[in-house]
């Protein structure tokens, strides 16, 4: 979704109307439905000066071939710790139950992770979505376990939404 109805965001020059702007604008959705999302992702206005820059390192198959190998680690895991099921499941089909499992945290990551949910104030909800993509960053990474650097990436993809000042403050939860 664009930011705000000018179509543009704080400080991008789009919108005369400031912060306010997009606060009124994203309060059309409501907080548990933001809350189901996982991954926030600002994608700043394409410039002129973009499109003269090389092309990125890694292509779209090399990327393809990243997302089917984490994929297989995720079923393969899951086979493990649930062969009776007898189902091919991914992170994604984890319950909260089934992904305290298979996440493995390890002391740092989890403190961190306890933190955030306090300083954020997050739903319980929220609080597995962030370990449940944790995971799924780390077996992007071919980690074993989750680290506080999987946690950490994870969190910054939870929604943060301006405050009056325009600077972008990590939303709470209602
Ligand atoms: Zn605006």
């Amino acid at each position: 979704m664009n930011p705000c109805r000018c179509g543009g965001g704080p400080g991008d020059g789009a919108c005369r109307r400031g912060p306010s702007c997009a606060r009124q604008y994203q309060s059309r959705i409501s907080g548990p439905f933001f809350d189901r999302i996982d991954l926030f992702y600002d994608t700043p206005p394409v410039t002129a000066m973009d499109l003269a820059l090389p092309a990125p390192t890694e292509g779209t198959a090399e990327a393809a071939r990243r997302v089917a190998a984490a994929r297989n680690i995720q079923t393969e895991r899951y086979q493990d710790h649930h062969p009776d099921e007898g189902r091919r499941a991914i992170n994604a089909d984890a319950s909260a139950r089934r992904l305290v499992d298979i996440a493995s945290p390890d002391e740092a990551a989890s403190a961190l992770l306890s933190d955030a949910a306090a300083k954020l104030a997050l739903s319980a909800r929220a609080y597995h979505r962030v370990l449940k993509v944790a995971r799924t960053i780390a077996d992007l990474d071919g980690a074993g376990g989750v680290r506080r650097v999987h946690v950490a990436e994870a969190l910054s993809y939870r929604r943060r939404v301006a405050d009056e000042q325009g600077a972008l403050e990590p939303k709470l939860a209602h």
